[in-house]
């Protein structure tokens, strides 16, 4: 039985339908690309399993469960840990008290999680609003680790960082799915790094799912045709 699974979720924003019959499924200990280009519906897919929309059509389960009828509040308990593209961090408080804020019990801690971003620990009793935008992004990934879920979301988790950052996220990435069982979706556009990581993929096109695979099966005219490189 697969960790997640989405058969035919459509979501409208009002008049305007977002999301048309997406399905995909994702096995526990697995990493998910999930891409397509801007305005296609990754976010939305993304703020519909988090429960963060209303679903119009279809079912989203997670464990078995199906979280149609589900708070977001409860699907945090359930498991999955959501990194919003923005970070949305609290700026006024500090990056100990950020983590702290979303613990619950498990594995992860505030000494596991500044053992996989060492900058966090340098860090511990700044304000996140003081902090650069990679720092944020690894407390904002360090947050939802510190629910210990058993499915991480990550948004768009390097988009606008500098190059050097944009390694380390990656390597952090690489680590969680070399030394946990966590099931990984990440939103993302850069092939390259989601090829070292990703072990299925999805795309969308206007709400729909055009292409759902093994990363490795993505082949050259699939990705210039739906995500432009
Ligand atoms: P990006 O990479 O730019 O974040 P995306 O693939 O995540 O894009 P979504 O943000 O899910 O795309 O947007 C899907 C569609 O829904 C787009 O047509 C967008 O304009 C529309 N949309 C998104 N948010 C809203 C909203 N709050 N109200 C109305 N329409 C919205």
């Amino acid at each position: 039985m697969s960790l997640l699974s989405l058969s035919n979720v459509t979501v409208a924003y009002g008049a305007s339908q977002a999301l048309f019959d997406v399905s995909l499924s994702l096995e526990a200990g697995q990493v998910m690309a999930l891409m397509g280009r801007n305005g296609m519906g990754k976010t939305t897919t993304v703020s519909a399993i988090c429960r963060m929309l209303p679903v119009t059509g279809g079912t989203i389960t997670f464990d078995g469960q199906d979280l149609s009828c589900l708070p977001s509040h409860r699907v945090a308990r359930l498991g999955i840990g959501l990194v919003p593209e923005g970070r949305r961090c609290f700026p006024n408080l500090t990056v100990h008290e950020n983590l702290i804020a979303a613990a619950r019990p498990g594995p992860w801690d505030f000494t596991r999680v500044t053992g996989l971003f060492p900058r966090l620990a340098e860090r511990r009793d700044q304000l996140a609003a003081t902090l650069s935008g990679g720092e944020q992004q690894m407390l904002a990934i360090g947050r939802a680790l510190m629910t210990n879920p058993r499915l991480l979301i990550l948004d768009e988790a390097t988009e606008g960082l500098a190059p050097i950052v944009r390694q380390e996220i990656w390597a952090a990435i690489s680590t969680l799915k070399r030394e946990t069982g966590m099931a990984i979706l990440l939103v993302d556009k850069s092939l390259t790094e989601l090829g070292q990581v990703a072990d299925t993929a999805v795309i969308l096109q206007r709400g729909e799912t055009v292409w759902c695979g093994k990363f490795n099966d993505l082949t050259d005219k699939i990705s210039s045709r739906y995500i432009g490189v």
